[in-house]
């Protein structure tokens, strides 16, 4: 009997890891999924068929060439059933025929897989006993063992709460020194970064933590009590796997190549951007979740923006080589970062970063796309953009169009502008005097204008700060703008951008 190709992806990854808003049990359910991906399902299908070999495992999927494709199927699930409880993961096979190509076994392998998934159980048991109760952290499932916090939990959450507590005696092992495992058994995230920030010259990991809730997250920030949440992904990266056509070697290359370097680009964006201060027990961010190209991570709110760039850039730079002789162009991801207060709901706070992302990438390839909840905004920016931020003007000749915000930005434009804001601050340009030019963008062309020009007469040297906002964002020819200036068929103004950010841009570095 020929082998057989099998292909995996775990269902629902989002639903499980974010059932509930509790930092622990996150990435309890975080470190739970790495360890079943990135070790568990090699040594289970290896126990079925061990001359079975790996393609790779990584970021929730995972494919390998094995003989008895049924019963390995059988025995991931299971494996995924029974540690996670509430998650699970589909497979499909394809027979490794002489017939097809390669290319034509992963079309049809991806085909079979996406029928599976669909038509895959769903994980939402309504609780309907009256006697029975309910989980008090996810509120999903029958409630029936003891948290330390005096909740009623169930099968699941506990599980979560349980690895989170292996991993957090894991880091106190690495920080002491008392046990750093060989790279190849490094699976969690924890366990693969410490040892790289400890060896790292100018990174203390001393005495530090991993902080036990957002709100320690917000405490460290500047202004203090805000956390910025950061959700990157891949742009296009299923189409790319597509492109690979000749053979195993290729897909394994590619997988790699990406989760490698996700990870490095992540590694050197906490390297220049999140020290922990040395007064402080805790680090100043921590990861949810982090699989192949797909990351989702928290941080003090004042370093959210630039984290995320540095990640977009880094992954960009280590990746170009190979993916311009492979595709011919670069590697992109597109982000999106969400600013509110730590005791934020979790739930509308990922879903509000969810949307900004999508949002960046219907606009095109590695863009950073963010947003600040504040009083003034929904918290939909897709909806807030159709709504709020596009708007007509019939003019004496002509209809205008205006656009209140360049977002979503290619980072070279935003680093420029976050210069410019840094600038305004060093100026000592006063928010109060922002204050008119942001709400100057929701009245009319006219109006705007004159107000621009108030606040403009009243500056002295703080008007090349303003300047310098305008060449960062448009080609302005050495005409200087007021409040709109004209790219396309649209008016466009920095102004609401620049408001947004500016209390989370540290100044004068
Ligand atoms: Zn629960």
């Amino acid at each position: 009997m020929r082998r057989s190709l099998i292909s995996f992806d775990t269902d629902r990854i989002k639903e499980y890891v974010f059932a509930t808003g509790d930092l622990k049990e996150i990435r309890g359910a975080s470190g739970i999924l790495d360890e079943l991906n990135r070790k568990e399902t090699e040594r289970v299908i290896k126990r079925i068929d061990p001359t079975a070999e790996k393609i790779y495992a990584n970021g929730g999927s995972a494919m390998f060439e094995a003989d008895e494709a049924d019963l390995c199927i059988q025995a991931v699930e299971n494996l995924y059933s029974a540690e996670t409880v509430t998650g699970s993961i589909s497979g499909a096979f394809q027979s490794a025929d002489n017939s097809l190509s390669f290319k034509e076994i992963i079309k049809t392998l991806n085909y079979k897989l996406r029928t599976v998934k669909d038509s895959s159980k769903s994980s939402l048991k309504p609780v309907t006993h009256p006697f029975l109760r309910t989980c008090d952290s996810c509120g999903n499932e029958y409630a029936g063992y003891q948290g330390d916090d005096k909740k009623v939990i169930c099968l699941s959450c506990k599980k979560k709460r349980e690895k989170d507590l292996e991993v957090k005696n894991n880091i106190e092992a690495i920080l002491s020194g008392r046990r750093i495992k060989p790279v190849a058994e490094r699976y969690e995230i924890w366990d693969r970064l410490l040892p790289e920030l400890m060896e790292s010259k100018d990174y203390d990991t001393e005495g530090k933590d991993r902080p036990e809730s957002f709100n320690q997250i917000g405490d460290l920030s500047s202004p203090s009590g805000y956390m910025g949440l950061i959700y990157a992904d891949g742009d296009s990266m299923g189409d790319k796997l597509e492109q690979l056509e000749s053979e195993e070697e290729e897909v394994k290359e590619f997988s790699e190549t990406v989760d490698q370097a996700i990870f490095q680009a992540l590694l050197r964006a906490i390297e220049k951007h999140l020290h922990p201060n040395k007064e402080d027990q805790y680090f100043p961010f921590d990861i949810l979740m982090l699989g192949g190209d797909d990351l989702v991570m928290v941080t003090v709110a004042e370093k959210a923006v630039e984290t995320a760039m540095t990640i977009m850039d880094i992954f960009e730079e280590i990746t170009k080589e190979y993916a311009v002789k492979k595709f011919g162009k670069p590697l992109t991801i597109s982000v999106g970062v969400t600013i509110a207060h730590a005791k934020f709901p979790f739930g509308s706070f990922l879903k509000l970063t969810e949307d900004l992302l999508k949002f960046a990438k219907k606009k095109g390839k590695g863009r950073i796309n963010f947003q600040v909840v504040n009083a003034g905004n929904s918290l939909n920016f897709s909806e807030d953009y159709k709504n709020l931020f596009k708007h007509k003007e019939n003019m004496i000749k002509e209809s205008r169009k205006f656009v209140r915000t360049l977002r979503p930005y290619d980072t070279e434009t935003l680093r420029h502008l976050i210069e410019q804001i840094r600038n305004l601050k060093k100026g000592d340009f006063p928010r109060n005097k922002l204050q008119p030019l942001r709400e100057a963008v929701f009245s009319d062309y006219g109006y705007s204008t004159l107000t621009g020009l108030a606040v403009y007469s009243r500056l002295k040297e703080q008007r090349g700060a303003l300047k310098g906002i305008f060449e960062a964002v448009a080609n302005t020819d050495g005409d200087i703008p007021i409040v709109w200036f004209k790219k396309d068929d649209s008016y466009y103004t920095p102004f609401l951008d620049v408001a947004e950010l500016y209390d989370f841009i540290p100044g004068g570095e």
